[in-house]
This record gives C-alpha cells, structure tokens and sequence, in this order.
C-alpha cells in the first residue's frame, strides 16, 4: 500500500493487452509522477505482455493461460527484467490481491475475469471496474466485497462512468433521482434493415467505439446495453423500472440522469475511454486523459430516439434476465458469450445470437447463487446449454 499521500499509486491492470488495458496504460504513463504499474495481466499473448512489462516494469506478470508461464517467466529472465512471472488463474487473483496494488483496474473480457475482479474487492483494493460481465454474474458478492473490505468500486464503462459524474451533484441519490438513462450508438446496423449475412468483420466495425471484438458484437446487437443496464442496476442500486436506455448515435452524451425536480444533468465527451479511466484513477480529482477535446461546433445536431427490440431482441431478453433474478443474468451473460464467440467462429449467423440466449434464458431458474462457485457452475451449466442448442440446430444463413 501507499505510504504516504505523496507516494505515488500502485495500478494493477488486469487484461493489460486489450482495448481498455492500452488506454488504461496510456493514460498511467501521462501521470508518472502519480502511479507506478505494479501488476499486468494477459490472456495468452506472452510477447505483447513482455513488451509492456520492458516498457512499465512492474513487480508482477500473470499469465492466464498456465501453460505459458514458463515462456513468460524465460522471456522475462532475458529482457534483464525483475518482473515475476505466475499463471493460470491464480496467478490473475495474484496479481489482483498483490500487497502494492492500491488500484486493480479490471479489463478482462467476460465472466473469464470474474474471480480475479472478486479478489479484488476482497482484498479492499480501489477497484476500477470495465468488465462488466462480472458485475452482470456476481453484483451482490461484489457489492457485499467492496462494502465489507472497506474497499471501493469505480465504474469504467463510459455510460456508468457518465451516471458516477452526474450522480455528485445529488446529496441524496435514491429521493432525489427519477430514473437513470443510458445512452447506445445504436452499433453499425442501427439502420440496416436486414440482418442476414451480417459478417464478423462487419459487426465489429463500430461507428464510434474502438474496442474488442466481443464488446463489439453486443454493441451491434443491442446486448452490450443490457448488460449496461444490469450493471447499472447493481452499481446504482435503482430498480429495473428507473433505467431507461435511449438510442443517441453521436455518442457525445455518454449517459444522463433525471431528477425529481425535472433536472436533466448529462456528461458529454468525445468518444474515447481514455476520459472515463481517467476519471476513475484521478478520482475525486482529474487529471488529463489524452482524449481529443469535444468540439460541439463540429459534433452537429445531436439525436435521440427508441431502441428497436423488435430488430435486437437481446435488450429485452437483459431486461427479462434482470426482472427473474441473478440467476438468468448469469444464463443471459453465458449463453451471449457463447453465441457470440460461435458468430465470430463464422458458425453462427449474427441473427440467431438472440434465439440461442432466449433458449437457455427461459431454462435458466434456481435461486440466487451465494458463493463464486456456485456462480461459475451455473456459468457452466449455462454454457453446456448453449453449446448443445448450437449442435442441434441446423442455422439456415
Ligand atoms: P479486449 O478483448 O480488447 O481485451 C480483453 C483482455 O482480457 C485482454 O488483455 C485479454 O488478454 C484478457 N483476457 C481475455 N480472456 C481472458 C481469459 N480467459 N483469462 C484472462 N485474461 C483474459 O476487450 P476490451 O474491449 O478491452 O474489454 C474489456 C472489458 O471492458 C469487457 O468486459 C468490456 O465489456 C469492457 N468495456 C470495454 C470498453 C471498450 O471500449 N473496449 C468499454 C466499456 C467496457
Ligand atoms: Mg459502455
């Protein structure tokens, strides 16, 4: 831990090679003088992960996949570094509760990131929460964890990142507040009428948003803003009811929130999640990020209307998977990540991602899991659901 308020911030970051773990660490090297990386974490790319570390130096370097630490661990020995390498998953929990960490971002993509983003609130870290489909699996246990570690928990995704910094101007958030409304681009076919023969290449081609490829299909079919709507829900701790999502393809306004007076505050931005990580390492205070400047001369007219849940079904399945319980979130997170890894396969047309989730989702029942075991067997169970519906079904293209 810090020993001092001079002293400078470890930062862990877990899935330091993604989308969200780049910008993360381009924001880390504007603030030398501020954080020092401690931890990064990777999936199975060991040279990428080598390359950060030459360049961050941290103490600490996990592998996900442990078949590779010893390549890890030899690539490190020759760069002269004295980064320690470890793998596997308790490695990733490793590097979460590791002692100089006063900051775990969490950027692992899907529920694969769940354990290591627990341990962290465990570990009473300042937890600067991306990956979203932990909070989506478990958002009573990381509620609970940060509350009873002393720790914290800072939203990274832009839209609860957006609701964080409108939140401040309210003394009592739950009389206050009327509802919650979460901005979507809409994804790239917001005004394509026929989704058959949608390619990989193409749902990944997001109009404003760099990033992953799996956030990228959610984005496209609308199941990115369900899970944004269960995490709010989590997060914020108002009722499905009270979060409203609106269609807005500028992306300038990244999420607003009504008061009870009729106040409607909105956090505008150009698109870049170097701002929201920005403002969750500085926070309460800010420091520069990076990100172009918003110029509302250049940004034009600025749109808004209904999402269609007719042509992307999956934010109507969220809203059904919120409404019966923690339990079909966990079926709905599951069987989107199967479904999508299968589309991205080119097995599965993108038309057919919402039947394979409503198939599992109208199975899914049980009450809500109290441990991370019970979570993940339920993530299993889901999965082996989503996996069977795919063979059986023979998916015309
Ligand atoms: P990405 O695919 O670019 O990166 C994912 C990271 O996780 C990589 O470092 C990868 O090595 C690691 N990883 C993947 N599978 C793993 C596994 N099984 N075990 C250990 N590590 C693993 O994804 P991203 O776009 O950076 O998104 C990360 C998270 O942040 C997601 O939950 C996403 O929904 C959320 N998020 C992303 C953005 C964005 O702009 N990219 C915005 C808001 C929220
Ligand atoms: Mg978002």
């Amino acid at each position: 831990m810090s020993d001092g308020p001079l002293a400078r911030q470890g930062v862990c970051i877990l899935g330091a090679t993604g989308s969200i773990g780049t910008s993360t660490l381009e924001v880390l090297a504007r603030h030398p003088d501020r954080f020092r990386v401690v931890a990064l974490t990777a999936h199975s790319n060991v040279d990428q992960l080598i390359g950060l570390c030459r360049r961050f130096e941290p103490e600490l370097a996990a592998i996900g996949d442990a078949r590779q630490t010893a390549l890890l661990a030899e690539g490190l020995r020759k760069a002269d570094l004295r980064t320690a390498a470890v793998g596997g998953a308790a490695g990733l929990v490793q590097a979460a509760c590791l002692e100089s960490a006063d900051c775990v971002v969490a950027a692992i993509v899907g529920a694969a990131g769940l354990s290591a983003t627990l341990a962290a609130a465990r570990a009473g870290k300042r937890l600067l929460l991306a990956n979203k489909e932990a909070i989506v699996c478990a958002g009573s246990l990381l509620i609970e964890a940060v509350r009873n570690s002393r720790g914290s928990l800072l939203p990274v995704d832009s839209e609860h990142n957006a609701i964080h910094q409108c939140l401040a101007a309210a003394r009592d958030a739950h009389h206050a507040v009327k509802r919650l409304i979460l901005t979507a681009s809409g994804g790239p076919f917001l005004r394509r009428a026929d989704l058959a023969g949608v390619t990989p290449e193409q749902a990944c081609a997001h109009p404003k948003w760099n990033m992953g490829r799996k956030i990228s299909v959610d984005s496209a079919t609308l199941m990115n803003k369900g899970l944004e709507v269960i995490e709010a829900n989590w997060l914020f701790g108002f009722e499905p009811e009270q979060i409203d999502v609106v269609i807005h393809p500028q992306s300038v306004i990244h999420s607003m929130v009504e008061f009870v007076d009729g106040s409607v505050l909105a956090q505008m931005g150009t698109p870049d999640m170097r701002t929201p990580i920005a403002y969750a390492l500085g926070f309460p205070e800010r420091i520069s990020s990076g990100s172009p400047r918003l110029d509302l001369l250049q940004a034009g007219p600025l749109q808004f209307e209904a999402p269609d849940q007719h042509r992307f079904p999956c934010l109507r399945l969220a809203y059904q998977a919120l409404q019966a319980g923690p339990s079909a979130c966990i079926a709905l997170n599951a069987a989107n990540e199967v479904a999508v890894d299968s589309f991205l396969k080119r097995e599965l047309p993108f038309a057919r991602i919402p039947a394979v989730i409503q198939e599992v989702l109208v199975a899914s029942r049980g009450a809500p899991p109290d441990s991370v075991e019970a979570i993940l067997d339920l993530d299993d169970g889901a999965r082996r659901q989503a996996r069977s519906v795919l063979t059986k079904k023979i998916w015309a293209s």
